[in-house]
């Protein structure tokens, strides 16, 4: 045997090689005369086809649709079907078509299949009530569509009707087969007393006012007016009660259509804790008293590390113990420098020590001081608002590395800014704060709703005084 085979690889040309090559093909071709054959089987069919009998199985066969399959599904002519001359058509076509986001009233119209004469006619009688591209997205239209004139004509417009509005329904209707299109209104009552939902915190408020029924943007739009007044974490508790109040409006169809938050409360055993409620036009909260939504207190200057606070320390440059009389923000350069409150620009430029450095005044004899900025972002005189950028952080005048020195004052005296936590509140006064008063006893009066699904259906057309709920100014 040991003659028969050899390592390939060695004594390559010898007679042993040769050998071990002529072993290597014989087995190689042993092995391949092995190889078995595949072919399908042969079964024998139980009954005889022929070929009209295939064609039934292919009619009903399960194939790839590119094969020309037909699923069984629908099965197709056999050969004793023969095609009509003409096939009859609906005589009317019922649908309803659907208005897309950036798609046009008439556009759909035709998609429909509508002639496009009476979609253009449409189309210019249902803008002449609303506008049409004031319609709402998704807005459904049912059509009716009649009996085409010719074969290949399109069909003309039987009836059509839409939402054109939330209290606004358009039909336009042929009185006579090839007559004028006229369009009918029908004003839908709509119901605008405000919603009220009230109920106990509980474990999580948002759940507990979503399970009494009020709209999820509303107790969004509570949350945030809450939080701008009260700590919710550590202020609000569970056996609280919650108290939203939103505009709604009801159609008579019975739709409902949730607007704003009008006035977010908290009760507390029978106690208004918080009461708050939208007015004026930038629609900020105001408490009962008057006072406005909290700007909220300061916001850090810069995002950083505190490095050196405030108080008696050994100079970095000059080397002596001195007052350090700011706070320290550690941030790399370029960081933005940020309005801490709104305030106006009394200052902005080189300021000894403090390099390049700007000053801000805000109310309540309050200043603020941006030390050593890289550069610096608004000019003298300037207004600026809380978060605004004023600079950036760099190490101009005294300064050992890239950081924020920053500085208040009251009164013209330094204070600690990391002791400071003041807020900056919208107040109503004389004429306005009593019509704000009057207007908030009235929402107040509006009874709360059962949950969001089951109130009554509107008996009648609004009432006056509620209305004007709507339109607080
Ligand atoms: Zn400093």
């Amino acid at each position: 045997m040991s003659q028969l085979t050899h390592d390939l690889g060695s004594d390559i040309g010898s007679r042993r090689w040769f050998r071990g090559l002529a072993t290597f093909f014989g087995m190689t071709a042993g092995a391949l005369a092995f190889w078995p054959g595949f072919a399908p089987l042969e079964a024998a069919p139980l009954m005889p086809s022929d070929a009209d009998v295939r064609g039934e199985y292919r009619r009903q066969a399960i194939a790839p649709l590119a094969l020309g399959a037909d699923t069984g599904r629908r099965i197709g002519p056999g050969t004793l079907v023969r095609p009509l001359a003409s096939a009859p058509e609906r005589p009317r076509l019922e649908m309803v078509a659907t208005l897309g986001r950036g798609d046009g009233f008439e556009t759909m119209l035709r998609r429909a299949g509508m002639d496009p004469a009476d979609a253009r006619q449409v189309t210019a009688l249902v803008g002449g009530t609303v506008a049409v591209g004031e319609i709402e997205p998704g807005t459904r239209v049912d059509l009716v569509l009649g009996r085409r004139p010719a074969v290949s004509a399109p069909r003309p417009l039987d009836t059509l009707s839409l939402r054109a509005r939330f209290d606004l329904e358009l039909a336009v209707t042929r009185a006579t087969p090839g007559g004028p299109l006229v369009l009918e209104r029908k004003p839908i009552r709509v119901d605008d007393t405000p919603l009220r939902v009230r109920g106990i915190v509980g474990e999580s408020l948002y759940r507990s006012a979503r399970a009494a029924g009020a709209p999820a943007s509303a107790v969004q739009a509570y949350l945030k007016a809450l939080t701008d007044q009260i700590d919710l974490e550590r202020e609000l508790r569970p056996g609280d009660t919650f108290d939203i109040i939103l505009s709604h409006r009801r159609a008579a169809t019975g739709e409902r259509l949730p607007g704003q938050l009008l006035y977010a409360g908290v009760e507390r055993d029978g106690q208004r804790k918080v009461q708050l409620m939208r007015w004026g036009r930038e629609g900020r909260f105001f408490e009962a008293s008057g006072i406005g939504e909290q700007k909220d207190g300061l916001i850090a200057p810069v995002a950083g590390p505190v490095g050196s606070r405030f108080g008696m320390r050994r100079h970095p440059i000059l080397g002596y113990r001195r007052m350090h009389a700011g706070l320290d923000y550690r941030a790399r350069h370029g960081t933005p420098i940020v309005a801490v409150t709104d305030g106006q620009v009394t200052g902005a430029g080189r300021m000894g020590g403090c390099g390049y450095a700007v000053r801000l005044r805000h109310g309540g004899a309050l200043d603020t001081r941006y030390c050593h900025m890289s550069r610096i972002a608004v000019d003298a005189g300037q207004n600026v608002r809380r978060g605004q950028v004023i600079g950036y952080v760099g190490s101009t005048g005294l300064s050992t590395g890239p950081h924020l020195h920053y500085e208040m004052y009251r009164g013209g005296r330094a204070v600690d800014p990391a002791s400071v936590r003041y807020v900056t509140r919208a107040m109503l006064s004389g004429e306005q704060l009593a019509r704000f008063r009057a207007t908030l006893a009235r929402i107040r009066e509006v009874e709360a709703g059962a949950a969001f699904g089951s109130l009554p259906k509107p008996a009648a057309a609004p009432s006056g005084p509620r209305r004007e709920i709507d339109r607080l100014d």
